[in-house]
């Protein structure tokens, strides 16, 4: 697969109101979006540094993954994004060389991305989203 850079860095808070003050007043970032993505149930914050972007993301329902993580490892980076041509073919290619997937095809992710997560097992414990702007190419 050919990845051409960080898309972002996926952050797990439990509180977007309380996080992104942080973000703001310490780092001096801006926060550019907040959206809602109803089937991973979270509600997601993003801010700019360079081309990379950091999602912040806050569970809705105690049954979203996030919720699960923050009550397992507690609030922290939760997953890595990085930018590739192609999502469906750099997940045939993970798949070929023996990676576990957790996306067997690419989904709709926050910002209109195309994403996919590889299995942290097959990853060295890093969560690994890969995904792809269609509309808005870098
Ligand atoms: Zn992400």
């Amino acid at each position: 697969m050919k990845v051409s850079h960080i898309e972002h860095l996926g952050i797990a808070v439990k509180n977007l109101e309380e996080a992104i003050p942080y973000w703001e007043n310490v780092l001096g970032l801006k926060c550019y979006n907040i959206e809602e993505v109803a089937d991973q149930k979270v509600r997601t914050a993003f801010f700019k540094v360079g081309q990379t972007k950091i999602e912040l993301l806050e569970p809705t329902d105690e049954e979203s993954t996030i919720a699960k993580f923050i009550e397992k490892r507690g609030e922290g980076i939760h997953h890595l994004a990085f930018a590739v041509e192609g999502v469906e073919d750099a997940l045939a290619d993970a798949e070929s060389k023996g990676i576990r997937l957790i996306d067997k095809a690419p989904r709709g992710g926050a910002e209109g991305l195309s994403i996919a997560f590889l299995h942290p097992k097959s990853t060295l414990g890093v969560l690994t989203e890969l995904c792809e702007d269609k509309h808005n190419k870098q």
